[in-house]
């Protein structure tokens, strides 16, 4: 076996998510709405499934899914997209991860990612033969330094990893920061692997901002979204990718033999859910929104110190406030004791781990939180 692959242990959402099935606690852990996804979104794939919408579609996406996610993300991120040149559809974000790192990376270069980082970027980096660089954010602000992201890019660099709005953190990052990614890759020919599948999951009015649609980073972009997170019906793997065309005639040659292509059912779906009036999308975020502020507030009363999240569907607590130095322990314990799982922040991290944090998913029905909170407040 090969032992990038061989040798790694279960991911930390799957084997927090069966900590929460053996033992009852309530699953805060893996991020996952409660709920069934939009009704009218549910019907289109029932009834594409019905209509025979079944066979193989298009290698690059429906025709009508890629109109779609290049109307929709001019409407929602002011992006000048062809659909026909610059948009593909894969079978979820993280086919078009593994697809890109793949199409890109050559044994010996070097991938700049960016901790805490989302579970999958580091074996699929190295299984395509990279060489990780890494760069720390740290609470509370999770702020890119400029100077840092400089330093770890070098001659070998082939591509930095972004996650924009950050998952676990729930920091979103602004044209600023983005605009500081520019500099940093200006004159190299260093490509800007975009992760944005959080990018309709932002709190507090904040407008998500497409690295794709930033001076400087337009024509090394390649834009990841997921349709799992836009309606939240995480177990829809549909992925939009957005590129320049020079790049995305390599991401499409990845992709060909990655999947080839995605159930046409579930793209006939998204074609018509990224339709949708902004008031919808509005109403997600707000919904969101609400639930945060309902966790953080009881966090709060029940004496915990709750660290700000402007997207993403979750919270993190400081855990050093209560003496924990060990995230993993407190998770474990929590879980046992407490009967609330959650996952320790370490495991997004391969070095310099912060280790005093623990991430709670809080997009659940009122009452699941409510229950979660009381827990928590006993476990105190
Ligand atoms: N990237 C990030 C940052 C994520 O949080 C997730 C899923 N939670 C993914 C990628 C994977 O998306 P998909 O399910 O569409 O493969
Ligand atoms: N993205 C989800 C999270 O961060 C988990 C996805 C998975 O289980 N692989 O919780």
């Amino acid at each position: 076996f090969n032992p990038v692959f061989a040798d790694l242990p279960v991911t930390v959402f799957e084997t927090m998510s069966r900590l929460a099935r053996e033992t009852g606690a309530i699953n805060l852990g893996q991020g996952f709405p409660d709920g069934p996804g939009p009704a009218d979104v549910r019907a289109k794939a029932a009834e594409a499934v019905v209509d025979g919408w079944n066979q193989y579609p298009p290698m690059m996406g429906l025709t009508e899914l890629r109109a779609a996610a290049a109307a929709h993300y001019a409407r929602w991120q002011g992006l000048d997209l062809d659909p026909d040149a610059e948009v593909m559809v894969t079978s979820g974000a993280t086919e078009a991860l593994a697809g890109a790192l793949f199409a890109l990376v050559e044994p010996g270069d070097e991938v700049v990612l960016l901790q805490p980082m989302y579970d999958a970027y580091l074996p699929l980096a190295l299984r395509a033969g990279a060489t990780p660089r890494f760069v720390k954010l740290s609470p509370p602000d999770w702020r890119l330094d400029e100077a840092a992201l400089k330093a770890a890019i070098g001659p070998r660099t082939k591509a930095v990893l972004l996650n924009n709005p950050l998952n676990p953190a729930g920091a979103v990052y602004g044209r600023e920061t983005l605009e500081a990614v520019a500099r940093a890759v200006e004159g190299t020919d260093v490509v800007v692997i975009s992760d944005e599948v959080w990018e309709h999951v932002t709190f507090d009015g904040a407008a998500h901002v497409s690295a794709l649609g930033v001076e400087g980073l337009k024509d090394r972009t390649v834009k990841i979204g997921s349709a799992g997170k836009i309606f939240a019906m995480t177990g829809w793997k549909v992925g939009l990718v957005c590129a320049p065309p020079p790049l995305m005639g390599a991401l499409s040659k990845a992709h060909q033999y990655l999947t080839f292509t995605t159930p046409p059912n579930l793209q006939a779906a998204v074609a018509y859910g990224l339709g949708k009036e902004d008031a919808w999308f509005h109403a997600m975020r707000a919904g969101l929104q609400a639930k945060r502020d309902r966790f953080a507030e009881g966090l709060a009363s029940a004496g915990f110190k709750a660290l700000p999240t402007q997207g993403t569907y979750f919270l993190n607590i400081d855990l050093a406030p209560l003496g924990v130095t060990d995230d993993v322990a407190f998770c474990a314990r929590l879980a046992r004791e407490g009967g609330v799982v959650a996952i320790p922040l370490s495991a997004f991290y391969a070095e310099d781990k912060v280790t005093t944090v623990a991430r709670f998913c809080f997009a659940k029905d009122d009452a699941v939180l409510d229950a979660a909170l009381e827990r928590l407040g006993r476990f105190l």
